[in-house]
C-alpha cells in the first residue's frame, strides 16, 4: 500500500511534527490526527513504496543503480555476478544483463 506523509499544523503529538500513514489509494486523506485528532495536512507523497537505502537492498529488489563516473561512463553499484561494474558508452557487453536478472 502506499505511504503517504502528514504533518501536523498545531502542536505535535506522540507521533511527532510529520509522520508517515500506509493507506489504500481508495482511502480520503486524513483531515486528523489518528492519535491526537489534531488538524493535518497531507504533503505531497515522495513515492509509493519506501525507499530502500543502500545498493545491496536495491540489487536484492531486482534495481539496477547506475551512477554516473565520467563522460559516457556508468558504474553499476548494483552489479551482480558476471555483470560488467563499469558501464561504457558505445560497449554493448558493459550494459548489465536485465534478462538474466529477472528470471520470471
Ligand atoms: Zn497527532
Amino acid at each position: 500500500m502506499p505511504i503517504y506523509e502528514y504533518e501536523h499544523l498545531e502542536e505535535p503529538c506522540a507521533l511527532g511534527k510529520m509522520f508517515d500513514v500506509e493507506q489504500s489509494i481508495h482511502d480520503k486523506p486524513l483531515k486528523q490526527c489518528p492519535e491526537c485528532a489534531g488538524p493535518l495536512r497531507k504533503l505531497i507523497s515522495r513515492t509509493y513504496i519506501s525507499t530502500p537505502k543502500t545498493n545491496s537492498e536495491l540489487r536484492d529488489l531486482g534495481f539496477t543503480k547506475l551512477v554516473k563516473r565520467d563522460d559516457g561512463v556508468y558504474e553499476n553499484v548494483t552489479a551482480r555476478d558476471g555483470d560488467s561494474r563499469y558501464m561504457e558508452r558505445g560497449k554493448p557487453g558493459t550494459i548489465p544483463k536485465i534478462s538474466k536478472t529477472i528470471k520470471d
